[in-house]
């Protein structure tokens, strides 16, 4: 990977990072304030928590009183909080005054609304102070204020955003525990009201829900972003796979983009991302998808459509830019280039499908026509790929294949804990071919489940086996797990609980067995994916995210799966003692597991150095080349006699 894109993942992942701990804090926010009903507990939880939202260093919660005469500062937190809670002000007093008369919140971008009286007045402590109406349910209730930013900076429109999403949402809570606090006055819990409120916090928890909801949209265009591409598109292949459908592909990229953002800069650019999305999203129908996959690109699924209506469908897309743009004065015209591929003829994985896609875009730019479809014969990795599904065919049926094992070493004693089998094809025409590449052949030829069956059996077996050789004298080597790799497509499969069933009799064997899944498997459907992994871990059977950090993984979800382990991805690993950043990635994703109480295992071991240092950084198991490469079953019983 370039350094340049390296890098800039690395920003989008530190973004989509703090993004996800904001909504888990919010989402925290919320179960612990919507499960509370003594109203003095729910305005001291409310103040905390805002407060280190926006990272104030006081926090009031000004309410209008019964009377509707003046307002009073019912809670608070930090600096001088105490000595203001409990105080009342006159109704139009203040900026809390502006507030309640306007009904918007008052921040620093709010100056060029006021009148010039009330501008010289608070201009010079607009940045210092924010303040957001709160909107209950049934009436008004004030608002919530943050005075100081603990940093010494100024408020700024992410706070703004922050501060009202929190509190359009507890707003509810506040009106609920005000409901409870002036029945307990007049002695009348009926229940009735009871039942309202019920309802009322059920909304709050429905909120909650809404914030995962709000992470698959991309925040420039308000276009689905690429977990929700991954989720229709995976959706719509199960779809098609039932009927016997096709689908297209289109992936568009904004020509000469770069170059729009360098000399207009970001802000332009972004402005005019938005009015592209727009034009687009007027021409999808019906059942489409239309995404924004990151930066200048754009993704849309044409259920239903062959090549030529896929092709057909391109052509309207890049029609819909020929009207130039107006923006801040300027009129800018915008041309793209479009890659077109279609299921099931040019692949059937979200991975293979992008990535043709993909493919046909680079040959469109290149040869400078605007549409191009996915063509193999210009593919140069995938020619001579019809005589090798044809082997990869035949091996499966002759039983070619074999496991591997690598050892899997603790750091705490150096001791080998487990070990994974990696599938091995010698070709008797090819020579050995990589996993990599019969593991796609399989997946794309719908050969897969058989293949993994066939693997979870072998691995099994090779357990039960070392079990028994070691039982008497090595406990520890006796009752080692060995973990298999699982491709989305065989654990998604309806008939993938049935067949497990076969194979692993019971919690015994299950206890002998780890399954392997990559991270993008947690963007298919929720309900689905619970269930059968839950299965899995009732069978006794461990799960480990793989290859972790390449992929897309919603950390909310990961923490409501039953998952044992984290699989640092290679690619980290590899220069984790040269490069600093991969060491703060490979350290903050250490931390992030344990605290969600996961262990975690680094991949691609290969020097003393890169083992004392993930030591440090609190690793838990390690496998690599340092150790061992992956051995037949023969060598491996070796190695483990060593031990
Ligand atoms: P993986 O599951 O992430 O497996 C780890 C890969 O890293 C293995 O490559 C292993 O040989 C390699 N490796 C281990 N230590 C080191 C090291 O220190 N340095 C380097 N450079 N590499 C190291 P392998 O065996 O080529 O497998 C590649 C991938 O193929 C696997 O990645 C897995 O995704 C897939 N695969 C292999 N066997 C199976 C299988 O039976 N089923 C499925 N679904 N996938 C498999
Ligand atoms: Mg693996
Ligand atoms: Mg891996």
């Amino acid at each position: 990977m370039k350094v340049e894109s390296k890098s800039k993942i690395i920003d989008l992942s530190r973004s989509l990072q703090e993004k996800v701990s904001e909504i888990e804090f919010l989402q925290e926010s919320f179960t612990e304030i919507g499960s509370e009903l003594d109203l003095d507990k729910v305005f001291k939880i409310v103040s905390e928590r805002a407060r280190t939202l926006i990272n104030a260093d006081t926090l009031l919660i000004p309410l209008i009183d019964d009377d509707g005469q003046a307002y009073t500062y019912r809670g608070g937190a930090g600096v001088n909080a105490d000595e203001i809670v409990g105080q009342s002000l006159p109704l139009e007093f203040g900026v809390c005054g502006w507030v309640w008369k306007h009904k918007k919140p008052w921040w620093q971008g709010m100056l060029n609304e006021l009148s010039d009286e009330e501008k010289n007045r608070w201009e010079q402590e607009a940045g210092n102070l924010i303040l957001v109406p709160l909107q209950g349910k049934r009436q008004f209730l004030g608002g919530i204020a943050g005075l100081n930013k603990a940093d010494g900076s100024n408020f700024d429109k992410k706070d703004l955003n922050l501060l009202q999403l929190f509190a359009s949402i507890v707003s509810v809570a506040i009106e609920n525990a005000m409901a409870v606090k002036s029945m307990e006055v007049s002695h009348e819990l009926n229940e009735e009201y009871r039942l309202r409120l019920e309802i009322l916090n059920k909304q709050l928890i429905d909120s909650s829900k809404e914030l995962e909801r709000l992470s698959l949209y991309d925040s420039v265009t308000g276009l689905p972003n690429r977990s929700l591409f991954h989720d229709r598109l995976s959706r719509d292949i199960t779809e098609a796979q039932r009927y016997d459908g096709s689908i297209g592909i289109l992936l568009i990229d904004i020509d000469s983009f770069k170059d729009i953002n360098d000399t207009h800069g970001h802000e332009y650019g972004d402005g005019l991302l938005n009015r592209i999305a727009r034009r687009f999203d007027d021409a999808i129908q019906n059942n489409e998808t239309l995404a924004r996959l990151g930066g200048d690109e754009f993704v849309v699924i044409l259920p239903g459509h062959d090549q030529a209506g896929a092709t057909k469908r391109a052509r309207q897309f890049l029609n819909s830019l020929k009207e130039a743009f107006s923006l801040q004065q300027n009129n800018i015209v915008v041309n793209a280039s479009i890659g077109v591929a279609v299921y099931p003829q040019h692949g059937t994985t979200i991975s293979v499908l992008l990535s043709h896609a993909d493919f046909a875009m680079y040959e469109a730019k290149n040869s400078k026509i605007d549409i191009c479809t996915y063509n193999q014969d210009n593919d140069h990795l995938a020619q001579g790929h019809l005589a090798m599904v044809s082997d990869v065919r035949q091996a499966l049926k002759e039983k070619q294949f074999e496991l591997y094992y690598q050892p899997k070493i603790s750091t705490q004693d150096g001791r080998v804990v487990s070990a994974e089998a990696l599938g091995r094809w010698h070709s008797h025409s090819r020579g050995n071919v990589p996993p990599t590449i019969f593991i796609q052949v399989l997946e794309q030829n719908g050969l897969i489940n058989e293949y993994t069956y066939w693997a979870l059996t072998t691995a099994l077996s090779q357990a039960k086996c070392w079990q028994g050789d070691f039982k008497k004298h090595d406990d520890d080597i006796a009752s080692m797990r060995i973990a298999v790799n699982l491709s989305p497509q065989t654990l998604m499969h309806p008939d993938f609980k049935k067949n497990i069933d076969k194979i692993i009799k019971n919690k015994e064997d299950g206890r002998l067995l780890t399954f392997e899944i990559t991270e993008n498997l947690l963007l298919s459907e929720f309900e689905r994916l619970t269930e059968v992994l839950k299965h899995i871990c009732d069978l006794g059977v461990e799960l480990s995210i793989d290859d972790y950090g390449t992929g897309y993984s919603s950390l909310a979800r990961l923490r409501q799966l039953p998952v044992n382990e984290l699989k640092i991805d290679k690619s980290f690993i590899k220069e984790v003692v040269n490069n600093k950043e991969d060491e703060v990635v490979v350290h903050s994703t250490i931390e992030l597991a344990h605290n969600l109480g996961l262990s975690v295992v680094a991949e691609g071991v290969e020097s003393q150095q890169a083992r004392e240092l993930l030591i440090r950084l609190g690793c838990d198991t390690l496998q690599g080349f340092l150790f061992s490469k992956p051995l037949s079953k023969h060598e491996f019983k070796k190695f483990l006699d060593t031990q």
